[in-house]
């Protein structure tokens, strides 16, 4: 594997395979082209898989903030869980806590602001959905680990193009995104969808309602919304 220019993300997964053990035997096996710097069991138990200083595939086509190889930025996280294909299942908290005090420990390292941490459906709109609706963002915003937008007051209904230009600043790719190939998507309802799924997830259909206009323009700089 190449060395790594400098880790500015925390990118985090859900394994999607039905047991543990498969798992880890596919982020460890050199021929599937798929590794991750740690993976968590749902007991909570780590496994180090790559060292932090060295590339690992975790990411696949992405983008965030102009960041094309999102790979050689970023330390990948596994959480063992079946996902979407083999049975969805709350993520335990053994498992949470252990996160957080990993992904705690590696904002200190890297000097990693809390909006440095986000999911590989964040990264991927439109192709990937993991780490799901059933991961506990806000709560670990809480503790200083990601971010969560708390409304406060009214928010005025935006246009799709205001929405995606705060979404761009955000970080997504979105139409507006100058430096992106057709590869990444193909609409403005991915990204828009990609943002529920992380900070409004009992309601993902990719349609701009009010609700999730008023937490775009919660989340995006100050300075746009
Ligand atoms: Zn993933």
């Amino acid at each position: 594997m190449d060395g790594k220019t400098g880790v500015r993300l925390v990118v985090l997964h859900y394994t999607g395979m039905a047991t543990a053990a498969q798992a880890l035997a596919r982020l460890t096996d050199k021929d599937t082209q798929v590794s991750a710097h740690y993976l968590i069991d749902e007991d909570g138990k780590i496994h180090r898989l790559v060292a932090e200083d060295r590339r690992a595939w975790h990411a696949g086509v992405s983008y965030w903030r102009g960041v094309r190889d999102i790979n050689s930025a970023s330390i990948g996280i596994e959480l063992a869980n079946p996902g979407h294909d083999y049975g969805y299942r709350p993520f335990p908290q053994a498992q949470i806590d252990a996160l957080g005090e990993l992904v705690r420990s590696i904002m200190t390292r890297h000097g990693l602001a809390p909006h440095s941490v986000i999911g590989h459906s964040d990264i991927a709109p439109g192709r990937k959905i993991d780490p799901g609706e059933l991961f506990p963002w806000q709560p670990l915003a809480g503790d200083g680990i990601g971010v969560w937008p708390t409304l406060k007051g009214t928010k005025h209904l935006i246009t799709i193009d205001h929405a995606l230009r705060l979404l761009s600043a955000i970080g997504y790719a979105t139409p507006l995104s100058a430096d992106l190939g057709a590869d990444i998507l193909s609409g403005s309802t991915e990204p828009i969808a990609a943002f529920q799924r992380h900070y409004r997830p009992r309601k993902i259909d990719g349609i701009l309602d009010s609700e999730t206009s008023a937490l775009i323009q919660t989340l995006a700089p100050s300075d746009l919304a």
